[in-house]
């Protein structure tokens, strides 16, 4: 097959998910509440957490900082699968037989879960059942894909090796698991959340989390002032909004990837895949409006530690254009999730000496089963009830191996890019850049963040990390901030958009 040349791209970023969607709306928290239930966070998890808490009876209040349903679980590409990339040889390394069986088996009763809501909630929300498969293009690529099929076999998980998969790829082995499925995450979610409103749930919008009190019951404060006193408060913030003495920001990482929707040359033979060699390239399957698209994702990164973002973007409309025959992009858009040292999510008690404050985190890009996983577990220790994977992601573990190794390596790497950015003497001047344009510049004596409207407005930041003082990077694609060492975004008007930053860029001009 020839490749055709690559479609243009969209000009700006917005997930297919949001378009035409209407999501309900919530009022701001006026004064201070007193509920059972205290959750921070309206996406997969702290909803999931509220219609099951709200169900069970429980006063419960989940409180937004933006809109709802708006943060990672909108940018998502909504596989629900127990098949998490390469996963389960290393978990068997790792942290041995039982506990690598436990971690399929949460994941695979959140696949249960999400399947049975759609069924018993009548949720249009497009679940299709589909094979989860793993490709190899390279003999590396294979050799992990074999390790990766003799860890399936041993935890008795349904497994199919074939020698390629239905695209002109040029594939050596592929690994299928049955059973799994896809959906429109956010059908799926705010029709939770309407249920758990008519459960008695109530839902606040834009009112950020800023802290935590401890008085006989703890209270979630809001940036505006109001608080709302709980037995339970469960962190669903993604980045937890609250540290707790837990040392978050340095036992997790975050990572980028980039999303087009292909409008496709070919018929979609089923099935959702993933590449195990880099560059890593994610496909699935969606029909919108009538019309069949394809997801292709990939081109991860550390968050920050790129500027010219656009040619990821770039590259995986050449990927589409190649294999798939794409007539052209409708959607692009790009998101980062958190991954924790040793690769197990961060759920349970935020830290030792806080059993009233429960935190769900560090998904590693497969939320949807691992956040609706949390959620239950979340569920279960907010009202006293034993649940039998509290052990193995426990945010208080410690593996030495490989949590150690991934905790230094990541303190290098933090380290260095805090000296390369203390280091960095931009050249231009904040009056050369153009309208539409973001770049460092010399300011004032000191390196800064330009932006210049297309109106000629130009805004100057200062491009110190207002986290832990590491220099932010420009990301050109999605026109924001982004910090390098752990994963803070901030507009170009220096508002945050996603922690751990809780305070906004200092401006030095507009
Ligand atoms: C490119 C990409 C593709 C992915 N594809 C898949 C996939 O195919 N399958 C899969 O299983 N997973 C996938 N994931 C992972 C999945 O999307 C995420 O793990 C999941 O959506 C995270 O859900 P969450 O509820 O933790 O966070 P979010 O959806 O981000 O929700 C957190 C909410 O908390 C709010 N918030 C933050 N701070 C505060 C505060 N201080 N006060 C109040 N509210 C606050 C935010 O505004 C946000 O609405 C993917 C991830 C990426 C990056």
């Amino acid at each position: 097959m020839q490749p055709k040349p690559s479609p243009e791209l969209p000009k700006s970023s917005s997930p297919l998910w949001l378009d035409r969607l209407s999501l309900p709306q919530f009022p701001k928290l006026q004064s201070d509440i007193v509920v059972d239930i205290a959750i921070v966070g309206a996406g997969i998890t702290g909803i999931t957490a509220a219609w099951l808490l709200a169900r069970d009876g429980r006063r419960v209040a989940l409180l937004e900082a933006d809109r709802v349903l708006q943060g990672t679980t909108a940018h998502t590409t909504a596989k629900v699968t127990v098949q998490h990339d390469l996963i389960y040889d290393e978990l068997l390394a790792h942290v041995g037989r039982t506990n690598a069986r436990l971690y399929y088996e949460a994941n695979d009763e959140a696949l249960g879960f999400i399947r049975d809501r759609v069924s018993s909630l009548e949720i249009p929300c497009d679940l299709t059942e589909e094979e989860a498969v793993l490709y190899a293009t390279t003999e590396a690529g294979e050799q992990k894909l074999l390790r990766e099929y003799e860890a399936y076999q041993s935890l008795h998980m349904p497994a199919a090796l074939r020698s390629d998969i239905p695209f002109s790829i040029d594939v050596r082995k592929s690994l299928a698991m049955p059973g799994q499925a896809q959906f429109h995450p956010l059908v799926y979610l705010s029709t939770l959340l309407q249920e758990a409103v008519a459960h008695g749930a109530k839902v606040y919008e834009q009112s950020p989390a800023s802290d935590i009190h401890y008085g006989e019951y703890p209270e979630v404060v809001t940036c505006d002032g109001p608080t709302i006193t709980a037995e339970k408060i469960l962190i669903c913030s993604h980045f937890p909004f609250y540290d707790g003495l837990g040392l978050y920001y340095a036992r997790m990482q975050a990572q980028r990837s980039y999303i087009v929707a292909a409008k496709l040359g070919i018929e979609w033979p089923g099935g959702m895949y993933i590449s195990v060699d880099g560059p890593s390239r994610s496909l699935r399957s969606v029909v919108h409006a009538g019309e069949t698209y394809a997801l292709v994702g990939g081109e991860g990164h550390i968050t920050g530690q790129e500027s010219d973002t656009e040619k990821h973007y770039q590259a995986l409309t050449d990927f589409a254009a190649s294999h798939l025959r794409t007539e052209h992009i409708a959607y692009r858009w790009s998101t980062q999730d958190l991954v924790t040292v040793d690769r197990l999510p961060y759920i349970g008690e935020i830290s030792a000496v806080q059993p009233h404050v429960l935190v769900a985190t560090g998904y590693k890009k497969w939320g949807m089963t691992t956040g609706t996983a949390a959620a239950l577990i979340l569920r279960d220790l907010a009202v006293g009830v034993k649940n039998r994977y509290t052990a193995l992601f426990a945010p208080t573990r410690f593996h030495a191996d490989p949590s150690l190794r991934s905790f230094l390596a990541q303190t290098v790497n933090v380290g260095s890019w805090l000296v390369t950015g203390k280091l960095d003497k931009p050249s231009r001047e904040a009056k050369d850049v153009l309208p539409g344009e973001g770049a460092t510049v010399q300011y004032g004596g000191q390196r800064a963040g330009a932006w210049r409207e297309l109106d000629g407005t130009l805004t100057v930041l200062d491009t110190t990390c207002t986290h832990l003082g590491c220099e932010v990077m420009w990301n050109a694609a999605e026109h924001t901030w982004d910090c390098p060492c752990h994963g803070s975004r901030f507009a170009v008007t220096g508002e945050v958009i996603e922690g751990p930053a809780t305070k906004p860029l200092v401006r030095l001009h507009g």
